[in-house]
């Protein structure tokens, strides 16, 4: 087994790319790792979501590559992606593989590592915020809750093969609590397969646009709502929905035992 060091690698001499978490798009949600990697990279190669904001701190010297889609747009195939990330590392140090939120949250970061593993290429990782938890923090609500919810679920509403298909009688439970990421399209889907597997229809939806950006927005709905409320809020950037976070002010369902 193989492990690489987290350490922020600096200009070393040996081919290495380090994987950047961009956070949701504050720049002042970047860990200071992240920061240092952005102002010290030659070049870097950047998902379409990660904000303008964060790309304005790359220094001017710095390529940037756009790569990545986004929602349903074209993409650069992986395979593509994993290519250029092989020769900007061979051809010198600084390179920079930026990711929005986390770059270990749905973000493809095991097809890249093992392309450059394959290729002996060095590599670390720099965490960063996701979106569930910076549209939490927007909501001014805990994803976690002694006596709520003590397991969250982090879905992908979108697979390669189509819509997720998941546990929906496990995520319908009464206190269940459900990030869905990339879920804008797949909404009714998820209305509709958690209402048909015994959901509360109105059990809390919290969609959370654009978190952490100055065009931030809020729907708050119940779910049996969620696709009609969805559909006329005509979002446009990406949104994280949350499911089942009883308002901070309600009472907690169960008391624990001390
Ligand atoms: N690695 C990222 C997730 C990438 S998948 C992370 O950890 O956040 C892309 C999905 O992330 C989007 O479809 C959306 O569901 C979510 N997302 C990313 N940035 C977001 C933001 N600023 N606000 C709301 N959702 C966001």
């Amino acid at each position: 087994m193989t492990v690489h060091s987290p350490i922020y690698p600096g200009r070393s001499a040996t081919p290495h790319v380090q994987f950047v978490g961009a956070g949701p798009g504050d720049p002042g949600l970047l860990t200071v790792a992240a920061l240092r990697a952005i102002e010290s990279a030659e070049v870097i190669l950047h998902d379409r979501l990660v904000s303008d904001a964060i790309l304005a701190l790359a220094p001017a010297r710095a390529r940037l590559i756009a790569v990545g889609k986004e929602g349903f747009g074209p993409a650069i195939p992986q395979s593509r992606i994993n290519d250029v990330l092989i020769i900007e590392a061979l051809r010198g140090p600084g390179v920079v593989r930026l990711k929005a939120g986390d770059p270990g949250v749905f973000g493809r970061l095991d097809e890249e590592t093992r392309a450059l593993d394959a290729a002996g290429i060095d590599w670390s990782i720099v965490p960063g915020i996701s979106a569930a938890t910076a549209a939490a923090a927007s909501l001014g609500q805990s994803l976690t809750r002694r006596g709520r919810n003590a397991t969250m679920r982090i879905v992908s509403a979108q697979s390669a093969d189509g819509l997720t298909d998941c546990d929906w009688a496990d995520l319908a439970r009464r206190g269940a609590v459900t990030a869905f990421y990339m879920g804008k399209r797949a909404a009714p889907h998820i209305q509709a397969q958690l209402l048909a597997a015994g959901a509360d229809p109105d059990t809390p939806v919290d969609i959370v646009e654009n978190a952490s950006r100055p065009s931030e927005r809020v729907v708050r709905t119940v779910l049996s709502s969620l696709a009609d409320d969805l559909a006329a809020a005509r979002m446009s950037g990406p949104a994280v929905i949350l499911v089942g976070l009883v308002r901070a002010d309600a009472p907690v369902l169960l008391e624990t035992v001390r």
